[in-house]
């Protein structure tokens, strides 16, 4: 008989995005005049910039001929994007990353609920309340976790993120082996400085622990004075993986190119103490059950460095910021609470009094026809807040925000 990993039995996710579909298309059944606006979901709505489109097309035409097609990409990625990556990533920025430490894949979210893989069973994981639900769930599916309990798993240690630290977790009061980070932050928006990051790492190194940093929305930082990675910080290739994606910044979602990565000096511990580098470790698994980004989707990152490239997505990013920064100011003028949105495109709004978060959710959605997603669904500590995505066009924008001023 086969037996199923019971572990999956105790995934409360699911739950969130389909309870959201679940109401929108109720309420869409009962008012079918009525013209949704969705600032929920965070995916792009903008075409990809047409130099990097052309560099897809010309790479596709390449595999049309013998002489220039080509088969299996390696698993790490292919040379020439994994040096543009180490060059224009990081080293032009004066950041130590070397070629040979990128790993491309298809998306961070795979490789940030891959990596758990490369650690043991019993390691003792943190993660911030809320959170961006792939750090949770693949620990739980790895069986790293008791039961839920009132939107908490037993065996992990949350870091709550509310209005009093700003967002940005404090450290643990117990040992930690692993700690997901996430900045610029999704559900928040909350960017960490450099200090709040250098404690980290501190934190990291004092205890051989090891920070799992998801800096997918990096591109949004505008603001000179926070740090785009957290190698930026003495001391961090020794204790972080580093995970970045195409997605957000070149319009990749469903084209698919991200990468991570694990700097060589960078060990865990057997259990009876033997350091183990992670390169090895990671350049394993991906070996066997990755294989590879197409050569095409490839080249397009590529041309995402050419001058032109990093033009075009920086106009992107200018974009979903100017939303966002439309958002914030209208939304203040009919007194919310908001956080975020600034140098990152998720705004994180406190649920006006009288509402908890699914209660503002059905408010919006029946009075202003405008669907966010409730804080509520990335953790106990996201109740009473409401996350409204920029990525939207500027004219909905303009819509949603008039229909929400014009809210009693
Ligand atoms: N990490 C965070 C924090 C995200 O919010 C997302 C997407 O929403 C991802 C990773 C996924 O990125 P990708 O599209 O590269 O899988």
């Amino acid at each position: 008989m086969a037996h199923v990993n019971e572990h999956y039995l105790k995934l409360q996710a699911g739950y969130l995005f389909p309870e959201i579909g679940r109401r929108v298309s109720a309420f869409a059944d009962a008012n079918s005049a009525a013209k949704i606006i969705r600032m929920g979901i965070g995916d792009v709505v903008k075409g990809i910039p047409r130099p990097i489109v052309d560099a897809m097309k010309s790479a596709a035409e390449e595999l049309a001929h013998d002489e220039s097609f080509r088969g299996y990409p390696s698993e790490q990625g292919l040379d020439f994007l994994r040096e543009a990556i180490a060059k224009n990533e990081y080293q032009d920025a004066g950041v130590d990353v070397g070629a040979d430490e990128i790993f491309v894949s298809d998306g961070s979210k795979c490789d940030s609920g891959n990596i758990q893989e490369i650690f043991a069973a019993d390691s003792t994981i943190a993660l911030t309340d809320p959170v961006y639900p792939v750090y949770c769930d693949s620990n739980v599916m790895a069986g790293r976790t008791g039961a839920c309990r009132d939107g908490r798993y037993d065996g992990l240690v949350y870091l709550p993120c509310t209005e009093d630290n700003n967002f940005v977790p404090a450290l643990p009061e117990q040992d930690v082996d692993l700690i997901y980070l996430c900045s610029p932050n999704n559900p928040t928006g909350a960017v960490m400085s450099r200090d709040a990051l250098a404690e980290w790492v501190e934190y990291a190194r004092a205890g051989n622990a090891i920070i799992l940093f998801d800096a997918a929305y990096e591109g949004y930082i505008t603001d000179d004075g926070l740090p785009h990675s957290i190698y930026e910080i003495d001391g961090a290739r020794e204790v972080a993986i580093e995970f970045r994606s195409y997605s957000k910044s070149a319009g990749f979602t469903g084209t698919r190119c991200a990468f991570t990565v694990v700097p060589r000096e960078l060990t865990g511990h057997t259990a009876s103490g033997e350091p183990v580098a992670l390169h090895g470790l990671w350049n394993r698994r991906q070996s066997t059950k990755f294989n590879g980004v197409s050569y095409p989707v490839q080249r397009a990152a590529e041309a995402s460095y050419t001058p032109e490239g990093t033009a075009a997505v920086r106009g992107l990013i200018a974009f979903y910021l100017e939303n966002a920064a439309v958002m914030r100011e209208r939304l203040a003028a009919c007194g919310y609470t908001i956080f975020g949105g600034v140098n990152a495109p998720y705004l994180w709004l406190r649920t006006p009094a009288g509402f908890d978060s699914w209660g503002f959710f059905d408010h919006l959605l029946q009075n202003a026809h405008v669907v966010g997603t409730p804080g509520s669904g990335f953790g106990a500590a996201g109740e009473g807040f409401f996350r409204l995505s920029a990525f939207n066009q500027r004219d909905a924008v303009e819509e949603a925000m008039d229909r929400i001023s014009g809210l009693k």
